[in-house]
């Protein structure tokens, strides 16, 4: 996963619905989730975070 790849503190992860790739949240140095959003253009993806189980859907701007 690229997010500890470059050795960055843990985060919120946010999990791509379409690929299944793992990035952190835009509370995070990195934003992988939003950047692979505009790489991929994999636009809904869900919290990773034990028991939370929310989608949010980039090209809407909101829960789905
Ligand atoms: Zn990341
Ligand atoms: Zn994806």
């Amino acid at each position: 996963m690229e997010c500890l790849a470059v050795g960055g503190h843990p985060v919120q992860l946010r999990l791509c619905l379409v690929c299944g790739q793992v990035g952190c949240c835009d509370s995070s140095p990195y934003q992988h989730a939003t950047a692979h959003f505009k790489e991929t253009g994999h636009a809904v993806m869900r919290s990773f975070e034990p028991g939370e189980s929310w989608r949010w859907c980039y090209v809407d701007g909101s829960i789905v």
